[in-house]
């Protein structure tokens, strides 16, 4: 039968840190875990909400950015349009003073 000095329920944020810490002090320490180690923080607290909160932050930026984009290339687009139809007009002026010369 092995023997411990300390036992230490739960392998969460609070178990582990008492784990090593019995650990380092020379103890020797027996850590029980009934479902991951790691505990809630790891699992589905810290860990998990922060990584959701980070996408979503990174989603709404590369909204706003695309919508941005857009909003520039029709810009664009509409000043593209005005300097063709500017040179359409400025042909036809020039045809017709040519053709009655
Ligand atoms: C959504 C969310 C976000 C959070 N964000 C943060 C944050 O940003 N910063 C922060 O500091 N805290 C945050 N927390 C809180 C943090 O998760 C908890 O404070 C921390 O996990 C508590 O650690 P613990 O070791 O006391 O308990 P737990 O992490 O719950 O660990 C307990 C462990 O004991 C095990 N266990 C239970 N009973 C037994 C048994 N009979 N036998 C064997 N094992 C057993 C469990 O399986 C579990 O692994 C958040 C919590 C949530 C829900």
């Amino acid at each position: 039968m092995k023997h411990y000095d300390i036992a230490v329920i739960g392998a969460g944020s609070g178990g582990l840190v008492a784990a090593t810490s019995a650990h380092r002090r020379g103890a020797k320490v027996a850590l029980l875990e009934k479902n991951k180690i790691g505990g809630e923080c790891t699992h589905s607290g810290c860990v998990p909400s922060k990584t959701l909160i980070s996408s979503a932050r990174a989603y709404q930026a590369t909204k706003h950015t695309e919508a941005r984009r857009l909003k520039e290339l029709e810009r664009k687009n509409a000043r593209l349009k005005k300097i063709v139809a500017d040179l359409s007009l400025d042909n036809e002026i020039l045809k017709e003073a040519l053709s009655k010369k």
